[in-house]
């Protein structure tokens, strides 16, 4: 038996999911979102929160958590109903429905669906420390929000490629130390931030430890008081620290979409551009996920997939009444 009965659930709630609620909202569809991560915004809160993005239309520079904020904001009159950590496990074919089931039980009705998979369900790669759980989210971490949480003290942030770099600098002339660890001398990051960061170094702002790993962490409870490294030879070091950053990439899967009867290219979904439908009668593909020839994975791109499936959901939920197409402008906003 659902819980829940709705006209979409909408797979993913990143940046395109979220748009996707208003403009499915803008035709009076009401939408349930599930997310396999414990946050909304996808890549842009999970991997780069405060980087500006420059290609969002009618916003010169936009931090990718602000860009999140306000989306959540232009979905909010829509009422959507967020289901967050997670992940939607199956989909079964009821006469003209679906039932949309999750890996928490949750299960929703719906008469179509919208696949914003993104990369498919992501999580942190995570170092193979025991404990290490005990102190995530308080002091261990996989990504972040706001860098003012770690106003004040001392941080260890271990990785080697542009998100640790980036953490690196931004958090420098906030925490009262910043020290990188990473197992090799050289960064994989973008030349320009590991010159910042060589200069950084240079006048004391972040300390290098290279080539050295992550052994071993200690506090007490959920504080993290010690982090423990270790270079190749075995020689180790304690550093004083209160929270510990871990950028060690993102592993990411397709994983049950995978058995959804869908067309799949490369591990992205195929579908039609004019209408962000795939091979599946009420399954539609926007964002990332969704592939069809020269296809640019943009977030400007996927907004305008989420306009189209709103309209080709409408159309098949509604062969009878017409849809009289207006602007935001003339339409305005409900309530
Ligand atoms: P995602 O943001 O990947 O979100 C997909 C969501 O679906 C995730 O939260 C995931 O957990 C969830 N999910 C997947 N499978 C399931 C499942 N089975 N059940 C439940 N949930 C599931 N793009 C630009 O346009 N401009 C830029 O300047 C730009 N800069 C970038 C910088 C960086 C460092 C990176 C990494 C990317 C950048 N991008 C940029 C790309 C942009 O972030 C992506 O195009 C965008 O995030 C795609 O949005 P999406 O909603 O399709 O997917």
């Amino acid at each position: 038996m659902a819980e829940h009965s709705t006209d979409v659930v909408i797979i993913g709630a990143g940046p395109v999911g979220l748009f996707a609620v208003f403009e499915c909202g803008m035709l009076n569809l009401k939408c349930h979102v599930v997310d396999a991560l414990p946050e909304i915004g996808g890549q842009c809160t999970a991997l780069y929160p405060e980087k500006p993005i420059y290609d969002i239309p009618g916003c010169p520079a936009v931090l990718a958590g602000d860009l999140i904020d306000n989306l959540e904001k232009q979905a909010e009159p829509f009422e959507p109903v967020y289901h967050l950590e997670q992940s939607v496990e199956t989909v079964t074919e009821k006469g003209d429905r679906f039932l949309v089931t999750t890996s928490k039980g949750t299960k929703i009705d719906t008469s179509a669906i919208i696949i914003a998979a993104g990369a498919g369900a992501f999580g942190p790669n995570k170092p193979p420390i025991k404990n290490l759980s005990q102190y995530e989210n308080v002091c261990v971490f996989y990504a972040c929000r706001n860098k003012e949480q770690f106003r004040n003290k001392n941080i260890v942030i271990a990785g080697g490629g542009d998100s640790a770099l980036d953490w690196a600098i931004a958090l420098a002339d906030i925490a009262a130390s910043t020290t990188l660890v990473h197992r090799r001398d050289k960064f994989r990051g973008a030349p320009d931030s590991v010159a910042k960061v060589k200069a950084l170094t240079e006048n004391g702002k972040i300390k290098l430890e290279t080539p050295y790993q992550l052994k071993d962490v200690h506090g007490e409870g959920n504080i993290l008081t010690q982090v423990e490294i270790v270079d190749l030879d075995g020689n180790t070091k304690i550093l004083k620290t209160d929270a510990l950053l871990c950028f060690f990439g993102l592993a990411s899967s397709l994983g049950p979409l995978e058995n959804w009867e869908l067309d799949i290219d490369h591990k992205h979904i195929k579908s039609d551009p004019a209408t962000s439908a795939t091979n599946r009668d009420g399954i539609y593909a926007v964002g990332d996920i969704a592939t069809y020839d020269r296809k640019l994975k943009l977030i400007l791109t996927g907004f305008a997939e989420c306009a189209q499936a709103a309209h080709a959901i409408y159309a098949r939920l509604y062969p009878d009444t017409p849809l009289h197409f207006e602007y935001s402008t003339t339409k305005g906003l409900p309530g």
